[in-house]
């Protein structure tokens, strides 16, 4: 205990304004009543994770003598250069390009602390309080949460089916231009392949558009297009397509965040981006006093998974596993939810990553503490509500009849169930109307 005459701690504005993540609710919430469902947790699925894969590569590594010792020993902050090379022909291979028509180089690949930490480094590179970062509505809320702590001011473009819609963007980077504040915008954020809620992606064709967009309006000074691919390969229908940064043929707006969070092991923590060079240096920098680089054992690992194809072949069976989950959760709402109100109740039909976006009548409050919300605990399932979701924008108001819904931890028999479960939750706080 800490006398009451012990002073408090004075916190930084920062720390005042870094709220708790709402997931920390949700987990509280599963831990109270642990029956329940969760449709909310967006982690990858426990039976998929590559233990005997780990297992095998860290033997390899670590029974080595020489390899093992350099393993062990700390890394650079940039993170190791055969990991870096590979990584840039694996983007170059997923934007079915040669490396030689990037115009990048491993130099331009730092490899992050998951990919979140691209994403907190870059942010903090370049927003000031009361600068802004234009985002999608709604938006991935660890990310939106980042910016409260930053101070950005947030404003929102609308999605539709095919991702962010570029007219709105346009529109909103015109109004803030005619309020003369163009030069406090700092960064895009897209999420650019199954997006973080909805499951959707931007369309191929809009994404030379998005970047043209922000390089018109990059006038003063150059506006970040930060693409967060962090599902791009947990790709399950079709083919996806290239990055925005593949149209960014000169290495000069896109940062692109990728991981092997969601495609192999989140245990491993480890992500990279490939950056406009001239940002290359300021984020090492910032990385410096971090952690002076990512941990060195699992950047071998992960050099070794993908130079013996494993990493690969991990990949492809991630994708069939989740293909079948998917379309369990969308079988069930179709038949649990098929006859509610259609037209005001539909959902997203993802071709990846592990969501799917439930839009209600908007009648129907999800959020937290709502009739419906403690009626789903109760029926035994819970999911996030999708006001968790939009970011404070102070140009509107966040809706608060959506929920998303992660195909990710539960099993099929659990989809099936929770969704019957949610069902009758809508049913019972809805009515059949
Ligand atoms: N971006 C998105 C859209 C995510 O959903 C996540 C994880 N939930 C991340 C980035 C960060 O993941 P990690 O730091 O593990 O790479």
């Amino acid at each position: 205990m800490i006398a009451n005459s012990t002073p408090s701690f004075h916190f930084s504005q920062r720390a005042a304004r870094t709220v708790e993540q709402p997931i920390g609710y949700l987990m509280a919430q599963a831990v109270d009543n642990p029956d329940v469902i969760s449709l909310a947790a967006g982690l990858v699925d426990y039976p998929t994770l590559p233990s005997e894969t780990a297992s095998k590569l860290l033997g390899d590594i670590l029974n080595d003598p020489k390899r093992s010792k350099i393993a062990l020993q700390y890394g650079t902050t940039e993170g190791l250069g055969d990991l870096r090379r590979m990584l840039l022909e694996h983007i170059a291979s997923l934007d079915e390009v040669k490396v030689t028509e990037l115009d990048a180089s491993p130099d331009d690949v730092v490899i992050t602390t998951g990919s979140q930490q691209s994403l907190f480094i870059l942010t903090d590179l370049l927003v000031d309080p009361g600068d802004i970062v234009i985002t999608a509505w709604p938006s991935y809320f660890v990310y939106t949460g980042a910016l409260a702590s930053f101070g950005a001011r947030v404003r929102s473009v609308e999605m539709d089916e095919q991702g962010m819609v570029p007219e709105s963007l346009e529109r909103v980077l015109g109004e803030i231009a005619e309020a003369g504040e163009l030069e406090r915008v700092k960064i895009v954020y897209v999420c650019s392949y199954h997006q973080n809620p909805t499951g959707l992606t931007l369309a191929e064709s809009r994404r030379p558009q998005a970047l043209d967009i922000v390089k018109r309006y990059s006038r003063g000074h150059r506006i970040l297009l930060l693409e967060d691919a962090a599902y791009r390969e947990l790709t399950y229908a079709g083919t996806s397509p290239p990055s925005i940064k593949r149209w960014d043929t000169e290495n000069r707006y896109v940062a692109l965040a990728q991981t092997f969070s969601k495609p192999f092991a989140p245990g491993l923590k480890t992500g990279y981006v490939l950056l406009p060079r001239d940002l290359v240096e300021p984020m090492l920098l910032q990385k410096g006093s971090h952690d002076f680089g990512s941990v060195n054992l699992v950047q071998h690992l992960l050099a070794e998974a993908m130079r013996q194809g494993v990493y690969a072949e991990h990949v492809q069976m991630l994708c069939d596993h989740y293909t079948h989950k998917r379309d369990a959760m969308l079988e069930a709402l179709d038949e649990h939810l098929g006859d509610f109100e259609p037209g005001q109740t539909r959902w997203t039909h993802p071709t990846g990553g592990l969501y799917v976006w439930l839009t209600l009548p908007s009648r129907l409050d999800t959020g937290r503490g709502s009739k419906l919300f403690d009626q789903a605990i109760s029926e035994g399932v819970l999911y996030v509500p999708g006001a968790f979701c939009y970011p404070a924008d102070s140009a509107r108001t966040a809706p608060c009849h959506h929920m998303r819904l992660s195909f990710g931890t539960a099993g099929i028999d659990q989809i099936r169930e929770g969704v019957k479960r949610l069902g009758r939750a809508i049913r019972a706080v809805g009515g059949d109307q």
